[in-house]
């Protein structure tokens, strides 16, 4: 059986295996990496990007944010926040003891209203996504091996989990395992410290750091939902995370909603009375704009690019809507979120004693350091927070943005 290590993120979770060979991300059955975070209840339980295909028809019974969700109690304002920022509203209900949990429609009655329902955890739901993980691998090695899937679960298992997990939430993504019925070991490590795993590991082997002065890295992870800023010394065989800081709430979605927000506007600008309502009221429509605004996003990253046209057809009340969005616009209208990229870096940099002068290198990960805008706003305060004219080469790839996490969970449980 494997070792194998998980990253449970907002939007994508990643599982790399630790083998003989170094550690691998492993591709699920449709050959991809990233297994969308999410759980679909119908007739049978769909997970990952099984799930996806579905999503949209059965909302309801679709769930996602598991990560943000477990281990709050039903009415936790911060449960309230995260349901506002959903792309569609499941049918989240209290349990028995008060903590959040997803309804589950039993029966397929068209008349049956929600009320026929069995009550299922959200970190049942957690640990459901993340058995699946498992089974990616278990199914590699059983189509291998000619085994069954189950015999081949892994049996050490560690799960990253992000910085600002309160003790309630470790325990309560371990207790979704346990829900589950997931065996082996389960351990949990902090994603920045995977990350800084993940680096380490390789130049260490290479010799880079020295024994008489601590080799200084730091690095961002920017995802879907979360941005996290930790300061780390490398030394020969060691690793110390010197500081830890970011900003729990500035993520991709982030950008995604500033651009759905801009483009309801112009729509319900140029159709005005004709429409039947708010479009942002509409789960169907905002799924629709949600998905073009993440699409339009990723268009304008590369440096150079102008524009994003966006073609919605059939948006709503069977209107189509097409618009541009121009590269300046979008950096405006992102302006109040890279603002906020700044003060961890110096917090961070503040509790280390050191400026960016002193930076080996700075090392970004995670899908959202992707956007121009994000890279040359951290570049900016790198100049300005004492690195000068090497900022531009500080800010570093070395890591796969989309594994760097997984892999060094992997590493760890290896
Ligand atoms: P979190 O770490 O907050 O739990 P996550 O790990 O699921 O989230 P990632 O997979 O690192 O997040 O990144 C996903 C985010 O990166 C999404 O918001 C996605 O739109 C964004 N993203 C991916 N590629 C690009 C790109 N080329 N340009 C802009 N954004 C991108
Ligand atoms: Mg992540």
């Amino acid at each position: 059986s494997s070792v194998v290590g998980v990253d449970l993120g907002y939007q994508n979770s990643v599982i790399a295996a630790a083998g003989r060979g170094g550690v691998d991300v492993i591709l699920n059955g449709n050959s991809n990496r990233l297994n969308p975070s999410m759980v679909g209840f119908d007739e049978s339980r769909k997970m990952g990007e099984l799930a996806t295909s579905g999503a949209s028809s059965n909302y309801k019974y679709t769930v996602t944010a598991m990560k943000r969700l477990i281990g709050l109690a039903f009415d936790d304002p911060v449960a309230t926040l995260e349901m506002q920022r959903l792309p569609l509203q499941f049918c989240r209900v209290p349990h028995a003891d008060g903590v959040d949990s997803i309804g589950v429609q039993t029966s397929k009655d068209p008349d049956a209203n929600d009320s026929a329902t069995t009550v299922v955890p959200m970190e049942a739901v957690a640990g459901m996504m993340v058995r699946h993980m498992g089974t990616i691998v278990a199914q590699k090695i059983a189509q291998e091996t000619n085994t069954s899937v189950e015999a081949n679960m892994p049996q050490d298992w560690v799960l990253t989990i992000p910085s600002y997990y309160t003790d309630a939430q470790r325990r309560a993504l371990l207790a979704g395992c346990a829900m589950v019925g997931l065996t082996g070991v389960q351990r949990l490590l902090h994603e920045t410290t995977a990350t800084a795993l993940a680096y380490g590991i390789f130049k260490d082997l290479k010799k880079e750091f020295q024994a008489d002065q601590p080799t200084h890295v730091l690095f961002l992870d920017m995802g879907a939902s979360a941005y996290t800023v930790s300061l780390v010394a490398f030394e020969p065989g060691k690793l110390i995370v010197k500081s830890t800081t970011g900003d729990a709430n500035l993520g991709g979605r982030d950008f995604d909603w500033m651009i759905v927000t801009w483009m309801a506007n112009k729509f319900a600008e140029k159709f005005g009375a004709k429409l039947s309502g708010n479009p942002l009221d509409r789960p169907k429509t905002v799924l629709k704009l949600l998905a073009a605004a993440e699409k339009a996003k990723k268009t304008l990253s590369p440096q150079g690019v102008k524009e994003a046209r966006i073609n919605l057809e059939m948006l709503m009340d069977d209107l189509d809507f097409s618009i541009t969005l121009t590269a300046a616009e979008y950096e405006q209208m992102c302006e109040p979120l890279l603002a906020r990229l700044e003060a961890p870096i110096v917090q961070a940099l503040a509790e280390g004693k050191l400026t960016a002068a002193d930076l080996h290198s700075v090392e970004i990960v995670g899908g959202s350091t992707r956007i121009g805008c994000v890279k040359r706003a951290l570049t900016g305060f790198l100049t300005n927070s004492g690195a000068g004219a090497a900022a531009t080469e500080l800010l570093s790839t070395t890591l796969n943005a989309d594994e760097a996490v997984a892999r060094g969970a992997a590493l760890q449980s290896a």
